[in-house]
């Protein structure tokens, strides 16, 4: 039985619909364009609007091609490190943000509902490689840095159309179930209650396949009021299907307060100054001064030092312990220096680090892309290797056809 870690990317889903980073604000556009429902096109673009804006302070000399635009990642990263008091276009940091994520978490529901729809066959090919990877009985354990949710849904069907009782998912994304709200009557409660208490720091299939997201999820909702995290995918998708904002705090709901949840994004290289604080209770720039219900104004430890905390924490433990990576779609870009950092301070504390073979699939034109590739995961553990050239899909149509 081998530990294996498989590392998804933006590339992994692009195969399947979903855009790349610098691919998110045209891919908007696109969508809003070809929406035939007037209501939801005109949504969609307001906000696409709101963004152009936003992007127009933070960067100069923008093309006219929105596909040679900066990563959205960027974006996002630059508004998260900016002061209190910045404004975009008329907008506040927190309002900012909130409209980019808006916008990218629309274009990622769209293009999923997508894939359902139109491109039900390339979507088994992804399911079926899974499935093949977890019948092998290895502890695999997934890291995401990419928004999109396919791998989520896949596990999830899996386990609920499967014999197997060992596929379940681990959708608290790895936060610690202290702050993780299970809701009543919502059927993801029940995975998570069939999942056993995870032994301390092992590795274990029967307490939930590990989803790692350390740029959070979009169905990993948080609440600002009660400071609870949950698993929304249902909720986060009704939303958005139903032009509403985001859904209400079922937590606070029971109170009678309609507090609106947000989908956990946080972007690469995330300000340092509230993980390096020892003092928990620290007023950060990212709005950890709440008004409690009495209307007095409390401070709460930050909601992202927990989160990433915790996952951090997980993705160090099992890189320590880890057989065999595979890399999907994913090619250290510079602005994810945060991600590289992790994979060297898990890394160094595996013992057998200079054997582990880091296989990747990807998609290259040349060898001069190729071998960008290949240096960005040199000195991490073994020598990289492709093992296919040629994108995801094309890797699984090959796959599966010769497994049979
Ligand atoms: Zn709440």
């Amino acid at each position: 039985m081998k530990n294996k870690i498989i590392i998804l990317g933006a590339g992994s889903s692009k195969d399947f619909g979903f855009p790349l980073a610098n691919e998110v604000f045209s891919k908007a556009d696109e969508l809003a364009n070809s929406l035939s429902n007037l209501k939801t096109r005109n949504f969609l673009k307001e906000i696409i609007s709101e963004v152009e804006k936003i992007m127009r302070v933070l960067f100069a000399n923008l093309p006219n091609n929105k596909k040679d635009y900066p990563p959205f990642e960027e974006a996002l990263t630059l508004i998260w490190n900016s002061e209190k008091d910045d404004k975009f276009g008329g907008k506040s940091k927190d309002e900012a943000f909130d409209i980019l994520v808006n916008m990218m978490g629309r274009t990622f529901a769209e293009s999923y509902g997508f894939l359902l729809v139109r491109k039900i066959d390339e979507y088994f090919k992804y399911r079926d490689f899974i499935k093949f990877l977890l019948a092998s009985k290895d502890n695999i354990t997934f890291i995401s840095l990419n928004y999109d949710i396919i791998i989520d849904s896949i596990l999830k069907e899996l386990y609920e159309f499967s014999a197997e009782a060992e596929i379940v998912p681990d959708f608290t994304y790895g936060l610690p179930r202290l702050y993780y709200l299970k809701i009543p009557h919502e059927p993801q409660n029940d995975l998570e209650n069939q999942r056993p208490e995870p032994k301390n720091g092992e590795l274990c299939r029967k307490s939930g396949i590990p989803i790692l997201k350390p740029h959070g999820s979009l169905n990993l909702s948080f609440c600002p009021q009660c400071r609870k995290f949950f698993y929304s995918e249902d909720n986060i998708f009704t939303s958005i299907a139903n032009q509403r904002d985001w859904c209400l705090c079922p937590l606070c709901k029971i109170k009678r307060e309609n507090i609106l949840v947000k989908p956990l994004i946080i972007p690469p290289l995330y300000s340092k100054k509230e993980f390096i604080s020892k003092d928990d209770n620290v007023i950060t720039n990212n709005g950890d001064l709440v008004v409690n219900n009495k209307g007095e104004q409390i401070v709460v430890p930050s909601i992202f030092k927990k989160y990433r905390k915790s996952v951090d924490g997980q993705i160090i433990r099992a890189l320590s312990k880890v057989d065999e990576i595979t890399v999907i779609g994913y090619s250290l870009p510079p602005y994810d220096y945060d991600f590289k950092y992790l994979l060297l301070k898990g890394l160094i504390k595996n013992k057998n680090r200079d054997n582990i073979p880091i296989k990747i699939i990807d998609k290259v034109h040349n060898d001069a892309e190729k071998e960008k590739l290949l240096r960005g995961y040199k000195y991490l553990a073994a020598e990289p290797e492709f093992i296919s050239k040629d994108g995801f899909l094309n890797y699984l149509s090959k796959n599966n056809s010769s497994d049979g």
